[in-house]
């Protein structure tokens, strides 16, 4: 399936809450969720009753949006999650919170995943030393994300770099600014995980 490539205010206006996927806009007064926060489509639509087969298809969309994978790869993930011992649930946000370009965005080096997808994909990223350009490569304790050395005295990073003292990092990850470094310190617990999701709707649409 190919990536979504609509206008991204939809998704959110659909899920009825911000994903936060167009990083500044969505703490300002310009963000679709808080001038309308009504679901797109017709009168007739938004008073559809929905199922449980449709709550739970919503919140696996909402993930995914979120995440920005594709529906493949989310369904890998899925599969990941149910071979990993404990949790489905839990393991399947450790997995998805655990992609580089997320942790990318959650460092501060870019102010929505989809950036920070980029960044990857350019090759700006080093994982432990080496350039990886694969956004869902999947980082561990003790693993090393930094700024490729000759992207640091790029622009864009030189104006980064001054905006990262304003931003909270999560507590699984520590972060170097003026080396635009970042270290894993533990895999993600659940309660790190600030996205407003019933993992247990997902997991049971993929059980179905
Ligand atoms: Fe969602 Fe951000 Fe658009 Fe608001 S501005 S609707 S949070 S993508």
């Amino acid at each position: 399936m190919a990536r979504y490539t609509g206008p991204v205010c939809r998704l959110c206006r659909r899920a009825g809450m911000k994903l936060f996927l167009k990083g500044e806009r969505c703490f300002g007064p310009k963000c679709a969720v808080e001038r309308r926060n009504t679901p797109p489509g017709t009168a007739a639509q938004r008073r559809r009753k929905q199922s449980d087969f449709g709550l739970q298809l919503r919140e696996k969309q909402k993930l995914r949006a979120i995440y920005g994978v594709l529906e493949a790869q989310f369904r890998n993930a899925y599969e990941e999650a149910v071979r990993r011992p404990s949790d489905t649930g839990d393991n399947l946000l450790r997995i998805l919170e655990s992609r580089l370009d997320n942790v990318v965005y959650r460092l501060g080096f870019a102010d929505s995943r989809k950036q920070a997808r980029q960044l990857v994909r350019h090759g700006h990223i080093l994982l432990n030393g080496r350039r990886t350009d694969i956004p869902s490569a999947q980082v561990k304790p003790n693993d090393v994300v930094e700024v490729h050395p000759k992207s640091k005295e790029n622009e864009y990073f030189k104006i980064a770099r001054e905006g990262l003292a304003k931003k909270s990092v999560p507590r699984w990850l520590e972060l170097d600014i003026a080396n635009l470094r970042g270290r894993v310190l533990a895999a993600p617990a659940r309660e790190d995980i600030d996205t407003n999701i019933n993992e247990q709707l997902v997991i049971e649409y993929y059980s179905r």
